[in-house]
């Protein structure tokens, strides 16, 4: 399985981790000028990369509650 990292590039919202298999992720905007989709990467590497972004806007990071109920 390969993870996603969401980042919310208007810091309005924390930014999120999410799995391959995401809705959110398979039917992303590619053009969005809001969202930036990081990845792929196996899930340490998103938890270190979502630590990292979610540091730039001082919000939180976490696993997306829609698909990362059992990472
Ligand atoms: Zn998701």
């Amino acid at each position: 399985m390969a993870y996603f990292v969401c980042e919310d590039l208007k810091g309005a919202s924390e930014v999120k981790i999410h799995d391959e298999d995401c809705g959110h992720f398979k039917n992303r905007d590619v053009d969005a000028e809001t969202m930036e989709w990081h990845g792929p990467f196996d899930y340490d590497t998103a938890k270190s990369e979502a630590e990292r972004l979610s540091m730039k806007y001082k919000k939180d990071w976490r696993n997306a509650e829609c698909c990362m109920t059992n990472p």
